[in-house]
């Protein structure tokens, strides 16, 4: 019934019609017009008085009577009401096309009406265009519904505006309210006192009460959760008994650097980590690890050890990062590290030379060569590996599971480990959604003794003062990162803001060297302006966010973050971690327009507040919604069509432990009780919508 397509049963009278309701709302078939929620409602059962009425009174209902009716025609056409109840007095008013309310309104009449309250710096509060009803219309419903959806003139011409579409799905109901199907098991139902779907559709569309319609949206979240749960913990128990892994025992590599190089104490976080990545390898099962920590925690030290546990055996690693920069860096730490064992490491990123490329494309290929870094290069079809035992991501965004799925064809023969690393921490209810499909690691702490960087906001009036704590920082022999945002939208302006930014810095610091490095410079470039910045060639580094991710240049203790009300949180702490690597105090400075809003304020403050990136990214969730972070936009999962993982944590949590429980006991959904899930997982499978992009 689900599929059908909306022109193909009797529910239209036209193609005109569906054909609307296809390209402007994207309704193709029952199913997506039933999963048209409504996500604002009126309540209709409340009424107020004038005189309780505040500039800030959204739409409210009022009622009373009208004392007066009359037609302004100087200017605009206009027709103006005296609406009066026991506590006061203001007016209503039309334009155009009112002569309807001419005939239809008599004083001395109770009426409702229904709109916002407008008040003008003088005379009597307005609403515009309220909606006028007999008091008698009203009584038996209690709540109504809005649908909130921008309405294109279009649609409206075609009755199909919040009313029409109400309309075509209480049609809809009504035609298939002994068909549909019920798509959680009983047990659920009962154990969980959710609604059957029918209630669910019937009450979220047409409820009579608060009570109803918050029991037919927690339903149907906990079934939008519920299934794509189901679909990740399938995945996961797929790569668990069809991923042969390799299994690694030789420790050697890892043990000679635990014992004789590790260049300090590791944190509980790390051992515990290197701990679950050890199991793994061992496990006989292909490794999907998610390792996330703070900015700071010491990822990398983990990652190079874990490579060490596989190089022993005489296979390779390769290291993937987001951006040129961040390889390179990369490829320069894992190389310190892997000179105290004498192990051959390799760069490879799109600006490698020729002849430097082919060599390392040679030595991969033979297996002379351990260890690659690189950048999605890497994924190239000239890349072949002589035995690929381990792929190591550390990224910026999500890597879909197609993505991990390019990886696994390097090796042929088994399915190598993957290690994923994530730059900053993420809310958990993303990352059960986003990596549901991959066990967890997580580094709570930071290794100790690191001092927390002081963290504070300013307004341009304090440019001056920000100058000076740069300079005596400058005095001490430390760096600086100033940072300037480009987003693409309006990347010319950005990139004028970065010039004029470098210009005048260079005017404030006179003799101070100072770099520049943006997103516009190519590979070698920007390589060589952070080499000199490294070098502590350059002292100042002005820059876009491409230093966003992970570089590492303990020296610098400041970094000045310009426009800050522009950048995420989650991105301003991922700036932030570029200082406060050294031992030395470490600053933050946000700099920020005057003309702050709400959230933008919010976002200085918590970023004032806490070092912690857990907290951070809980808190830009619920600020920005999970739209926004971590790149999530092409992934599908935005199209939730009701839960949201800012709100819904709960609801997820026990979707989750759910659909964990049924995998384990009945993977292929076989129990009679899981037939209704095989069908509605088969039915998902199929469907090729959103659901399918999930993981
Ligand atoms: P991230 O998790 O952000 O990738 P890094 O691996 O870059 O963090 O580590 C940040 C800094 O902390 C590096 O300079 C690293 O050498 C140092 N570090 C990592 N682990 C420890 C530790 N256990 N004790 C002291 N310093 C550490
Ligand atoms: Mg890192």
């Amino acid at each position: 019934m689900y599929s059908k397509k909306i022109f193909q049963g009797r529910l239209l009278t036209g193609l005109d019609k569906a054909r609307l309701l296809k390209d402007e709302l994207n309704i193709h078939t029952y199913e997506d017009l039933l999963k048209h929620y409504p996500f604002r409602y009126e309540d209709r059962s409340r009424l107020v008085t004038i005189i309780s009425l505040t500039p800030t009174t959204s739409s409210v209902q009022l009622q009373g009577y009208v004392t007066k009716l009359e037609k302004i025609d100087k200017g605009k056409k206009k027709l103006v009401a005296q609406f009066k109840d026991q506590t006061g007095q203001l007016q209503l008013v039309w334009f155009h096309n009112f002569s309807w309310i001419i005939k239809k309104i008599r004083p001395n009449v109770l009426y409702r009406i229904w709109g916002k309250p407008i008040f003008l710096p003088q005379g009597p509060i307005q609403i515009m265009h309220p909606e006028v009803c007999f008091i008698e219309a009203y009584q038996k419903k209690k709540i109504t519904y809005c649908l909130c959806i921008m309405l294109q003139k279009k649609l409206k011409r075609h009755q199909l505006d919040t009313k029409g579409i109400a309309c075509l799905q209480k049609k809809l109901l009504g035609q298939l309210c002994t068909t549909i199907e019920e798509t959680l098991p009983n047990y659920l139902l009962r154990r969980y006192q959710l609604f059957s779907l029918k209630e669910a559709f019937q009450n979220i569309h047409f409820p009579n009460d608060e009570s109803v319609l918050r029991q037919a949206r927690r339903r149907l979240k906990f079934e939008e959760l519920f299934y794509i749960q189901l679909k990740l913990l399938k995945q996961k128990q797929i790569y668990s008994t069809k991923q042969n892994g390799k299994v690694f025992n030789d420790l050697s590599l890892f043990n000679a650097f635990y014992h004789h190089h590790l260049p300090f104490h590791l944190t509980d976080g790390q051992k515990q980590a290197i701990k679950e990545i050890y199991r793994d390898i061992r496990s006989g099962k292909q490794m999907n690890r998610l390792l996330q920590g703070d900015v700071g925690s010491g990822k990398t030290i983990v990652a190079f050890l874990a490579m060490l546990m596989v190089v022993s055996s005489k296979v390779q690693v390769a290291v993937m990062a987001p951006t040129e920069i961040l390889a390179h860096q990369h490829f320069e730490r894992f190389r310190v590290f892997a000179q105290h064992l004498n192990l051959n490491i390799a760069l490879l990123t799109g600006s490698t030379k020729k002849k430097e490329r082919e060599h390392t494309l040679y030595r991969l290929k033979v297996g002379l060569l351990p260890i690659v870094v690189g950048t999605h290069a890497l994924l190239s079809d000239a890349v072949v590996f002589n035995e690929l035992g381990f792929f190591i991501i550390d990224e910026q965004h999500r890597f879909g599971v197609a993505q991990r799925a390019g990886l696994l064809i390097k090796n042929q023969v088994y399915a190598p480990h993957i290690l994923i690393m994530t730059a900053t921490p993420i809310p958990r209810t993303l990352a059960m959604t986003f990596y549901g499909d991959l066990d967890l690691s997580t580094i709570y702490e930071l290794p100790s003794g690191r001092k927390p960087i002081k963290t504070q906001h300013y307004y341009e009036n304090f440019r001056l003062k920000v100058f000076q704590l740069i300079k005596e920082q400058l005095l001490l022999g430390r760096q600086v990162y100033i940072v300037y945002p480009l987003v693409e939208a309006s990347a010319v302006l950005d990139y004028h803001n970065l010039m004029d930014g470098y210009t005048s810095v260079s005017k404030a610091f006179p003799g101070t060297p100072i770099g520049i490095i943006h997103g516009k410079m190519d590979g070698s470039a920007k390589e060589i302006e952070m080499k000199r910045f490294e070098k502590n060639e350059t002292r100042i580094l002005v820059a876009t966010t491409v230093i966003e991710v992970g570089i590492n240049v303990p020296n610098a203790t400041v970094i000045l973050i310009e426009s800050a009300e522009r950048f995420g949180l989650s991105q301003l702490h991922q700036l932030r971690g570029r200082v406060g690597r050294g031992s030395g105090q470490s600053y933050c400075i946000l700099m920020t327009d005057y003309r702050l809003n709400k959230i933008g304020k919010k976002r200085m403050e918590v970023m004032v507040k806490t070092n912690n990136g857990f907290e951070i990214a809980e808190l830009d969730l619920k600020l920005r919604g999970p739209g926004d972070l971590m790149g999530v936009q092409q992934s599908g999962l935005l199209n939730l069509k009701i839960a949201d993982l800012s709100k819904d944590a709960g609801i997820l949590e026990v979707a989750r432990g759910i659909a964990k429980d049924i995998i384990q006991q009945d993977p292929n959904f076989q129990q009679p009780d899981h037939l209704v899930i095989h069908k509605e997982y088969t039915r998902l499978l199929a469907s090729g919508g959103d659901w399918n992009r999930v993981g």
